[in-house]
């Protein structure tokens, strides 16, 4: 109860409450989602998911530090045969169509059969391998991402920047380096938008699979393939 006599409650108090009140909130949901991350560390601690990284070209050997970091056991896939030993793939950033033209036809395939059935999560030259329908121009897609790709929308390599964004990733905001990357122009239904820039979506999840325009494994913050790796460890113990 207020005292009557007591002093008024001014506009300055009342915007602190609200404040203490926000990061109060804030904080029990950090401390909820610590909770759940240690949970599924426990898990992957116990059997570390083995998440293949597709290493034709591209910056594949980033992505296996930034999975080893999360807990994960990464492994570099070169041959179709080795897709059998691993529970997720990642499918990195580089050059889509240089990794089109070393991807024969039946690894191509075995690609196809994989992600259609198990977690996989692209980066940037990845997202463009995973969409439904890339533009810019228009190149053969595994399909599996319900979006529109368009490369090199944001220019030339000399136009590639590093932005920090709002995401719905517990923790903050994000930093995001985009190296020649494409857009996402529209996705279906099915695919929640974590994170965008410039209005449209640069990291998005579709159920198992994952996709983001700029490059994850370049920044220090683990939070991206963390989730991967959860969702990875989740799909595995189904
Ligand atoms: N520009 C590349 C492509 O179209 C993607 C760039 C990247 O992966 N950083 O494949």
């Amino acid at each position: 109860m207020l005292d009557p006599g007591g002093p008024e409650l001014g506009d300055d108090c009342l915007a602190l409450c609200g404040e203490r009140n926000n990061r109060f909130v804030e904080r029990l949901r950090a401390e909820e989602e610590e909770k759940r991350q240690e949970e599924a560390g426990a898990a992957y601690r116990r059997e570390p998911p083995r998440i293949g990284v597709l290493a034709i070209q591209g910056d594949y050997a980033a992505h296996a530090i930034a999975l080893e970091e999360t807990g994960a056991e990464p492994c570099e896939i070169r041959k179709p045969e080795e897709l059998a030993s691993i529970d997720a793939l990642v499918l990195p950033g580089g050059e889509s169509t240089t990794m089109l033209k070393f991807l024969k036809l039946r690894f191509f395939e075995a690609l196809e059969e994989f992600c259609g059935t198990h977690p996989v999560f692209g980066t940037c030259a990845g997202t463009i391998l995973l969409a439904r329908e890339v533009r810019n121009p228009p190149q053969r897609s595994l399909g599996l991402l319900d979006a529109v790709v368009e490369r090199n929308a944001y220019g030339r390599q000399i136009d590639s920047t590093i932005l920090t964004a709002e995401t719905t990733l517990p923790g903050g905001p994000l930093e995001m380096v985009f190296i020649r990357a494409p857009r996402i122009a529209e996705v279906g239904p099915g695919v929640e938008v974590l994170a965008r820039r410039d209005g449209f979506p640069a990291l998005v999840r579709q159920g198992n699979l994952m996709a983001a325009t700029f490059h994850p494994e370049l920044s220090s913050d683990r939070r991206v393939h963390r989730l991967f790796v959860g969702i990875a460890a989740a799909a595995r113990s189904q």
